[in-house]
């Protein structure tokens, strides 16, 4: 019988092999190391921490999951990390598996091989590319875990583990000590199996700037947002909008996804909140700019990967080296297949001939897709508005001067992934372009830079599936740009 590894640390964590073979006597052993671990964390008052690998951790390597940088330290650790260590008592359990340099859906694109689902979805995909640090997180062996989400990297896995995965506005969370993949979208991001460990540290950052971190927010512009205070208490969701985008309920919609969309629904009602139906007309688009925007990106920022400036190089005595080629040969051998292919559709599209036609239309859909979220949302966007917002004026009728037409709603309530996890030997079969498909409702809230929250989600249970059908798949909820703490609030109430 196939054993599937969790495979979820790359570095430090719990000797990273008691987590990694599931077979039986292996699983006892792992419990009680999780076990021993939950102890000591109660006595010693304070909270695991699990690390994806492109996060910088002193003392520990930090690769991308890459071979370009196997055993590559960076030597400080990141803004994040040490603002987690203050204000959580964090403790770094270990850095986790993910795609190499965040580019997957699955983590199965990793040096290290691929991560697996936890019992009793092993052999699943654990979602990508935060995936090793969902798996910590869902395996109880970390509390908490930081990961990117550049175009779903958080929402993805949360949606497949269970567990919350929030993808905060862009520019909250530094990057300071964060690998760049395609900077003009990567986030941190924060998975957890209670919610309101996210809120708190949201609350912690939201007016923390990074001065190291040339896209951290500046506090003028933090301060433009609507605040912390401003939510119901009551548990109730009366007075509020959610918009269900009529574009998102695509024909490769699992059905079982769209009953578990349809009876979310129905809670928010219940709980006195209203429903409408909106339309994001640019969504469909939406991917495509996504996969010519990040792998563009991408291509820039793993050019120093030569082997000179960064990354190790290559002795040139592989099969297919090329005498004396230093660049192509650290390159050849140092990066991953999926790697590679961004790299080349990256360098493509910003080519002389191609960049009109590719590049810059691409960052007109960016810019339609901004305007889509702009359109239907009550608040107005504070990176284009003057004047400060006050939530005293939401009583539903304030249309702001500068709508690009009549604003409706709150949140968008949305599924993460258009299916429950796939089997890994599914995911194998995929083309790349089945793989990028897998991200259409993720990648919209990225590009227009837009909070997003994946909660595990009720959806019917399949009787033939057993025990390996867990029953839940992702809701996602969307915000307007710097609304993360009203919308983790009443993402509170739907819990
Ligand atoms: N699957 C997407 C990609 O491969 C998103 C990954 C991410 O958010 N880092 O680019």
């Amino acid at each position: 019988q196939h054993v599937h590894e969790v495979n979820c640390y790359i570095s430090g964590g719990p000797s990273a092999e008691n987590f990694s073979d599931l077979s039986r006597e292996k699983r006892e052993q792992a419990k009680s190391a999780i076990k021993s671990a939950v102890r000591e964390e109660k006595e010693l008052k304070f909270n695991r921490l699990a690390v994806k690998d492109n996060i910088a951790v002193q003392g520990l390597p930090t690769t991308c999951a890459s071979r370009i940088l196997r055993g590559h330290e960076i030597p400080f650790t990141a803004t994040v990390v040490k603002q987690w260590e203050t204000y959580n008592a964090a403790i770094v359990r270990g850095k986790t598996n993910m795609d190499e340099f965040g580019m997957g859906s699955h983590s199965t694109a990793s040096a290290y091989g691929p991560v697996s689902n936890v019992h009793p979805l092993e052999g699943r995909s654990p979602g990508g590319s935060s995936g090793g640090s969902a798996a910590a997180v869902r395996i109880r062996d970390s509390k908490d875990a930081l990961g990117t989400d550049t175009g779903g990297s958080i929402r993805i896995p949360a949606a497949y583990t269970c567990t919350y995965g929030f993808k905060p506005s862009y520019g909250m969370l530094s990057r300071w000590g964060v690998v760049p993949y395609a900077n003009s979208l990567d986030t941190v991001g924060i998975i957890a199996r209670q919610l309101e460990r996210i809120t708190k540290m949201i609350q912690n950052l939201y007016h923390k700037h990074d001065p190291n971190d040339p896209t951290s927010l500046p506090n003028s512009v933090r301060e433009r947002g609507i605040g912390l205070q401003s939510h119901p208490k009551n548990g109730r969701l009366d007075g509020f909008t959610f918009g269900v985008p009529i574009e998102y309920n695509i024909e490769e919609l699992d059905s079982r996804i769209r009953t578990g969309w349809t009876q979310a629904l129905e809670k928010i009602q219940e709980l006195g909140g209203r429903v409408v139906p909106i339309s994001l007309p640019s969504t469909k688009h939406a991917l495509s700019a996504y996969y010519i925007i990040a792998p563009a990106e991408a291509a820039s920022n793993l050019s120093k990967y030569d082997g000179i400036r960064y990354g190790k190089r290559d002795d040139g005595t592989a099969s297919d080296a090329v005498d004396g080629v230093l660049y192509a040969n650290t390159r050849g051998a140092g990066f991953g297949a999926e790697v590679k292919r961004r790299i080349l559709l990256g360098s493509y599209t910003l080519s002389s001939e191609a960049m009109n036609n590719h590049f810059i239309q691409a960052q007109k859909v960016r810019q339609l897709v901004r305007r889509d979220f702009d359109r239907v949302f009550v608040l107005s966007n504070p990176l284009k508005d003057e004047e400060v917002f006050d939530l005293s004026d939401m009583d539903g009728s304030v249309v702001l001067e500068n709508k690009l037409g009549p604003s409706q709603v709150d949140f968008v309530v949305c599924p993460t992934a258009p299916t429950p996890p796939p089997s890994l030997e599914d995911v194998a079969k995929q083309t790349p372009l089945d793989a990028y498909m897998n991200d259409v409702f993720t990648v919209p809230a990225s590009l227009a830079g837009l909070p997003a929250l994946s909660m595990p989600m009720d959806i019917p249970r399949v009787p033939a599936l057993g025990t390996a059908d867990m029953g839940f798949g992702g809701l996602q909820l969307i915000g307007q740009f710097w609304d993360d703490a009203r919308l983790l609030a009443v993402a509170g109430h739907l819990a």
